[in-house]
């Protein structure tokens, strides 16, 4: 989501005559859009803005920003941590960064860097602006992280690649309703809104129409759960299968993905679309979190662990080829040894292809950061690593099963770790690697004879030369 956003503001500089640079120590503006999920992203976000500040003594026009979770929940307590920074928008003001970075930006390529000032105090939205003028270096101190009716409607752009590219990431909502007890989500990125149909259909048309995108991956925090606030259901439908029914009109998508769905309001609707829409991929992304009712309910996720099993074993039915993923929390505050093992049975029980397991780390201003029976890191590590073993040997025995076989595969274009071969992605989100041509194979899609595996990551020879 936050590339997605990301890629949002960086088209809006460059619809109006910006253009990205290879490197920061290029740039005129440097922006890093932040995440909150765990407090590791936080303090890498600030290590690197901070080492960013060398710049400024040779190039001091620079204006340098935080955007996203972190800066939305920080706000303007981040100019005590980086002094150089210049701006702080949140996640609801994307749409904003171009005009605050360009004011302060045209300002001192004009050299009037000491007239930042009163004009500043016409853009600012909310606290207190200030300037700090130290060394003549003026850090701008702009703050904008106020909620803004349909700002989920802003998301919408994206910025036209140089090289063909076969997908692409689709915003369709912002926020969620949820308060999970680890979750800063909610503080961060505010209530659920939907964008609607007609508008994300347009979007998903013109991928198809200028850019030649062959898959969408329809983002939202609860994607399952799109519309049910502004919409009504239609046929018994709910909008984000409606949404699915209409993307999957549209003339050149050939796949459909969705992220991330939530066991609350996974209903038959959804369920049922999987056998009769075919462009949406053989896969979801499905977080689990733990296999203990009773640590669901000390993270307040409000059912228990049988509807989530039940919705797998339902979407196993409806789509015999499914792989399944999750995201788990190993560690949560009270854990026991039985809840850990409940986790565990329920692993093998899915047979989960993959899982994103993450230790538990306190997020501050969260229900859980506060709650006895915190576990020690010793603790969380060793079942950290006893679960990424049994999910190791799920995961190469399924991927192991599929040498021999023939796999058709969506080409992404070269691998991000050997530009010298290709990479693809099977419907079910498999990565498979390949000798070909990266100009005519690019956004084609074609099977893939399996020969190899290296537990996550298969090896092939395409039938297409
Ligand atoms: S469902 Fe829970 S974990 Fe997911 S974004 Fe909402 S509050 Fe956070």
């Amino acid at each position: 989501m936050n590339e997605r956003d990301s890629e949002q503001v960086a088209q809006t500089f460059s619809e109006r005559g910006y253009t990205l640079t290879p490197t920061e120590q290029d740039a005129d503006a440097i922006l890093i859009n932040t995440c909150s999920v765990r407090d590791q992203a936080e303090q890498k976000a600030l290590g690197k803005m901070g080492m960013m500040g060398k710049y400024r003594e040779q190039r001091p026009h620079v204006v340098y920003g935080f955007m996203g979770c972190m800066a939305q929940s920080r706000g303007p307590e981040l100019f005590e941590r980086v002094p150089h920074l210049d701006v702080v928008v949140g996640t609801q003001k994307y749409h904003r960064v171009f005009d605050y970075v360009d004011h302060i930006l045209g300002r001192r390529m004009e050299g009037r860097m000491d007239e930042v000032g009163p004009e500043m105090v016409s853009v600012r939205v909310e606290d207190e602006v200030t300037q700090v003028n130290a060394d003549k270096i003026i850090s701008a101190r702009l703050v904008d992280t106020a909620e803004e009716q349909d700002s989920q409607n802003t998301i919408r752009d994206h910025v036209p690649s140089k090289t063909r590219r076969a997908t692409s990431f689709v915003s369709i909502m912002q926020g969620c309703n949820m308060r999970c007890s680890f979750c800063i989500v909610p503080d961060t990125r505010g209530k659920e809104r939907g964008r609607p149909i007609p508008d994300i259909v347009d979007e998903v048309q013109r991928l198809v129409g200028e850019e030649g995108i062959k898959e969408v991956t329809l983002l939202g925090q609860i994607v399952n759960l799109y519309g049910r606030t502004e919409f009504e259901k239609i046929d018994g439908k709910s909008p984000f299968v409606q949404l699915l029914e209409a993307v999957h009109e549209v003339d050149g998508i050939e796949r459909i993905r969705f992220t991330s769905p939530h066991p609350i309001g996974y209903r038959d609707d959804l369920v049922e679309a999987f056998t009769y829409l075919p462009k949406l991929c053989s896969h979801i992304h499905f977080p689990m979190q733990s296999g203990s009712d009773r640590i669901l309910k000390l993270m307040r996720r409000p059912y228990k662990n049988e509807k989530f099993l039940t919705i797998c074993d339902k979407m196993q039915a409806a789509r015999p080829d499914l792989a399944i993923t999750t995201d788990i929390i190993v560690g949560f505050p009270g854990e026991t040894e039985e809840d850990f093992q409940q986790t565990i049975d329920c692993v093998r029980h899915v047979g989960f292809d993959n899982s994103f397991i993450f230790r538990y780390s306190k997020r501050k201003d969260t229900p859980a950061a506060e709650m006895e029976n915190q576990l020690s890191e010793a603790v969380k590590e060793e079942r950290n690593q006893a679960l990424l073993k049994v999910q190791d040997e799920i995961t190469r025995a399924k991927n192991g099963a599929l040498i021999g076989t023939k796999q058709t595969i969506l080409c992404e274009g070269p691998s991000k770790t050997n530009k010298e071969r290709l990479s693809g992605r099977t419907s079910q989100n498999k990565i498979v690697i390949f000798d070909g041509d990266a100009e005519r194979m690019t956004g084609e899609i074609f099977d893939v004879n399996i020969e190899d595996s290296t537990g996550f990551t298969l090896y092939g020879t395409p039938e297409l030369s």
